[in-house]
C-alpha cells in the first residue's frame, strides 16, 4: 500500500496535522494495513478540532471503503463499510421507504465517523444517539477481524461506540434503518423573542425533529431570540435539488466581524413572518442546511474557527443563559449557533449526550475567543455538563475525567484493544484520555 505524506486538517481549519495517509480501496488491502502498520482512522475529517487527527504519524483514510454490502427488506438491516457518507445512504433509501434513525447536520460524516463519536441528531430526544441503531461493528485490530455487538463483546462494543477509533478500525457496520414516508419534510419555523420563550418551547415541543437556531449576538430583552424548527418526514419524492455552491477563497478578516454578524442575524431572525409559516422541502435541506455550500469553513479566512459545543443536565438552564449572555456580551459569535434539548440516549461508555441542553456556538480562531471558550468549558463543568469531542479543539485534560465518568471503562477495553497506543490521535494525547509515549 502506498503511503503519502500530506497535510491535513479538522473541519474548523484551526489545527492541522503533518503525516503520511494511505487509502485503501479493498477490505483485503485494509486488513493487510491493519496487521503491518496499524494506525488510527480518519473519516472525511468533518470533526471540527483534532480527533481525526495524528501530527508526525500514519493515518487510514477510510472514504474509499464505501459500498453497501447488503440490504434486507424484511428487517431494514443495511450493512455497509465504514467510508459510505451518511447523507448518500440517506438520500438514496429514504425513497424507497428507509432513513438512518440518526443524521447528524452534514451528511458528509461517514458511518465510521458517527460511530467512532456516537453522533446525534435533531431527533436525539426522540430516537437516542447514532450507536443506539448500530446492529453489529465488524472491527479490524492488528489485522484479526472481530465482531462486536450490544449481545456480543457487549463491553468492546460500549469502548467501540463513541470511542475516538482508540478500539480498532471499523471495516464495516450493520445499521437498523427506520421506515419513512418519503423523502420530503414537513417543516414549521417560528420565532422565539428570548432565553425563556426558547426553553418552554423545546421542552413542550413534539415534533420527531425539534432545533433551534439561536441569536448568539443578541443581548438584553432580547437574550436568546431565535426560530425554532419543527419538522416531521412525509411521502412524496423531491425533485433532484440544487447544484451545490462553493467558497472559492478564504474569506477576509472582516467578512465575520461584530457588526456584519449582528446586521445578518437580524435579518436572519425576520427572515421567518411574525405568524411563523409551514414549508414542505426535500429532507436534505432541513438535515443538512450547511452541505450546499461546499468548503463553507473557508469563510472563517487562513485562521480558521472553533466550535464549541457542550450539553448541561435539565436543571442547569439558567447556567446555559449566563454562557449565552457572555457570549452575547464578548461580540465574538458567529452566526452559526445551535440550540436544541437532548433525551439521554447514548450507547458508549465516552458518548456526548445527556439528558438536558445542548448548545453549540462558532467562533473566529481568535485569542479572545480561546479565552472565552475555556471560560465556557469550565463554566460546563460546573454544570455538571460535558463538552463534545466532535467538536472540541482548545480544552485541557483537567475536566475530562469528570465529564466522562465512564472512562476508565472505556480505557481499560482500549488498553487491551490497543497496548501499544498505535491508534491514539492528538486529541487523545491533548486531553491525556490514554497514557501513550
Ligand atoms: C456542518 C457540521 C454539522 C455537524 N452536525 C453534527 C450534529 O448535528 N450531531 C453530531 O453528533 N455531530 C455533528 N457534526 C460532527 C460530525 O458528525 C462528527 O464529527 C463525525 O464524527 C464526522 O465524521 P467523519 O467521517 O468526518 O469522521 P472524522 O472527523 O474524520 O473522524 C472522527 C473520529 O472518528 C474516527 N473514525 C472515523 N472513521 C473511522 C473508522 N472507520 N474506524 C475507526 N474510527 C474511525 C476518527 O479516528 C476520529 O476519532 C457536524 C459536523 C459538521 C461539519
Amino acid at each position: 500500500m502506498r503511503w503519502k505524506k500530506t497535510e491535513y486538517w479538522g473541519w474548523g481549519r484551526a489545527l492541522r496535522a503533518r503525516g503520511e495517509v494511505a487509502r485503501p480501496e479493498r477490505a483485503s488491502a485494509l486488513t493487510t494495513l491493519s496487521a503491518e502498520s496499524p494506525a488510527p482512522a480518519i473519516g472525511n475529517l468533518r470533526s471540527y478540532g483534532d480527533a481525526a487527527l495524528n501530527d508526525g504519524g500514519r493515518a487510514i483514510d477510510m472514504t474509499r471503503m464505501d459500498r453497501v454490502i447488503g440490504f434486507d427488506p424484511e428487517t431494514g438491516i443495511v450493512e455497509v463499510e465504514s467510508g459510505v457518507n451518511i447523507g448518500d445512504l440517506g438520500i438514496s433509501f429514504a425513497a424507497r421507504g428507509w432513513i438512518p434513525p440518526v443524521m447528524p447536520g452534514t451528511g458528509f460524516a461517514t458511518i465510521g465517523g458517527c460511530i467512532a463519536n456516537d453522533v446525534h441528531g435533531k431527533n436525539h430526544h426522540v430516537v437516542g444517539s447514532f450507536g443506539q441503531h448500530v446492529e453489529e461493528i465488524t472491527l479490524l485490530q492488528n489485522g484479526r477481524r472481530k465482531t462486536v455487538s450490544p449481545q456480543r463483546n457487549a463491553d468492546l462494543f460500549r469502548a467501540t461506540v463513541g470511542g475516538l477509533g482508540q478500539t480498532g478500525l471499523i471495516a464495516s457496520a450493520k445499521i437498523r434503518m427506520m421506515p419513512c414516508k418519503g423523502d420530503m419534510m414537513v417543516l414549521t419555523e417560528r420565532r422565539i423573542d428570548g432565553w425563556d420563550e426558547f426553553i418552554a418551547a423545546l421542552d413542550s415541543a413534539r415534533s420527531e425533529y425539534t432545533v433551534g437556531w439561536i441569536d448568539a449576538t443578541a443581548r438584553g430583552a432580547a437574550l436568546g431570540r431565535g426560530i425554532l424548527e419543527e419538522g416531521e418526514i412525509t411521502s412524496g419524492i423531491s425533485p433532484s435539488g440544487g447544484r451545490a455552491r462553493e467558497v472559492p477563497f478564504n474569506a477576509p478578516n472582516w467578512a465575520l466581524s461584530a457588526p456584519v454578524v449582528r446586521a445578518f442575524n437580524a435579518a436572519y431572525f425576520r427572515r421567518v413572518p411574525a405568524g411563523g409559516r409551514t414549508t414542505v422541502k426535500p429532507i436534505t435541506a432541513p438535515f443538512f442546511p450547511l452541505d450546499k455550500i461546499h468548503n463553507w469553513n473557508r469563510l472563517y479566512g487562513k485562521r480558521g474557527f472553533h466550535q464549541f459545543q457542550c450539553v448541561v443536565p435539565i436543571d442547569q438552564s439558567d447556567q446555559l443563559r449566563r454562557m449565552l449572555e457572555r457570549i452575547a456580551n464578548s461580540g465574538l459569535a458567529s452566526p452559526l449557533a445551535v440550540l436544541k434539548r437532548m433525551g439521554n440516549g447514548r450507547a458508549g461508555y465516552m458518548s456526548f449526550p445527556m439528558e438536558g441542553y445542548t448548545l453549540a456556538v462558532d467562533f473566529p480562531n481568535r485569542a479572545a475567543a480561546v479565552l472565552l471558550i475555556a471560560e465556557l468549558e469550565q463554566m460546563t463543568a460546573d454544570a455538571g455538563g460535558r463538552i463534545y469531542f466532535a467538536k472540541d479543539a482548545l480544552a485541557g485534560p483537567d475536566n475530562m475525567r469528570e465529564m466522562y465518568p465512564e472512562h476508565d471503562k472505556w480505557l481499560r477495553a482500549v488498553q487491551k484493544a490497543d497496548p501499544d497506543g498505535k491508534l491514539a490521535t492528538d486529541l487523545v494525547r491533548r486531553l491525556k484520555l490514554r497514557e501513550t509515549s
